[in-house]
């Protein structure tokens, strides 16, 4: 049986969605000109379990782009299509503790040091199955459509902004083409790039996306089988060593969750065999991540004892 259920963990949702609404610390990106439009009360909190249930408090339908919360599902797919060994070829796992944007490579491979950093995200979805840029999109607009269960579009305006804006990432890219690591031509990898991160989500499908990963590749609401059971767990593992941005120790050691955080406001964390989690406010600390949605994850955790690392 699938759907949104009224329950004590409900009550708890609501409650925590209340308490922490009231929050006002933080601020919305402006850096891509079109986030900057994104209204700071927006606060949504969903759970989705494996067995198909959603729980869910406030905005779980706002729309928004994905950003940096596509890189885990995108690495998947390039490793569903490509495999593990040809795609440490050329995007490393080790966590930089840099902020999202470095402009910093290895310095023997001229790889990007993981794929939860702009660099290593270009190449990634690179690596996707697709003859040229158009057939990887494709690839990648269906792959995150079957981790959320339902087809997801690309927002154009954000699209836009995001390439009139991107020197930062056309500068990476033509960087790591140079070094050997971005095989395929920068505009068109940027084309792809730019418009995986403008995919519009909400977040109940950032929590069933999650769920996806978490249940080792099956989506827990369509029952398919979106990567395998190998490729969701080398997400979930760069989720858990680098997907917080320069915070990613510390929130490993508060939360003890994989998780993945966008410029957008988007918050994903999952239990493995258990649970996805999708939070969404826009107001983000000085790292990038959605103060709200690093209060409610680790409120959570704490809660209902999800810390990976302690024994129950
Ligand atoms: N599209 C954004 C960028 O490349 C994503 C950044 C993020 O969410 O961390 O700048």
């Amino acid at each position: 049986m699938s759907g949104t259920i009224i329950s004590p963990i409900h009550d708890l949702l609501n409650d925590l969605h209340g308490r922490l609404q009231e929050e006002r610390g933080g601020e919305v990106a402006t850096y891509i000109p079109e986030l900057g439009k994104a209204d700071p009360e927006w606060f949504g909190v969903a759970v989705a379990t494996l067995d198909g249930v959603l729980y869910e408090a406030g905005d779980t339908e706002v729309p928004f782009t994905i950003q940096s919360v596509s890189k885990p599902f995108v690495y998947a797919l390039a490793l569903q299509d490509r495999g593990m060994e040809r795609v440490l070829q050329q995007v490393g796992v080790e966590p930089t503790g840099d902020a999202f944007n470095a402009v910093r490579l290895e310095p023997e491979t001229g790889r990007p040091y993981n794929p939860m950093v702009n660099a290593g995200a270009i190449v990634t979805s690179s690596l996707v199955d697709g003859a040229d840029a158009e057939a990887r999109l494709d690839r990648i607009l269906a792959g995150l459509s079957a981790f959320a269960g339902r087809p997801l579009a690309v927002d154009h305006k954000v699209l836009v902004s995001e390439a009139a804006t991107g020197d930062r990432n056309r500068a990476l890219a033509y960087l790591m083409h140079g070094a050997g690591s971005l095989r395929c031509d920068v505009d068109d990898s940027l084309t792809v790039y730019f418009a995986q991160c403008s995919t519009l989500v909400t977040t109940r499908d950032l929590a069933v996306m999650t769920a996806t990963l978490a249940g080792g590749g099956v989506n827990p609401i369509t029952g398919q089988q979106v990567v395998s059971v190998e490729a969701a767990a080398g997400a979930l593992t760069v989720m858990a060593t680098c997907g917080t941005y320069d915070y990613a120790g510390e929130w490993l050691m508060r939360a003890g969750l994989p998780a993945k955080s966008g410029v957008s406001g988007g918050l994903i964390a999952a239990l493995p065999s258990q649970l996805g989690l999708g939070v969404f406010s826009p107001p983000l600390d000085p790292r990038g991540n959605s103060v709200r949605g690093v209060a409610a994850c680790q409120e959570l955790s704490g809660r209902f004892g999800l810390h990976l690392m302690r024994p129950t």
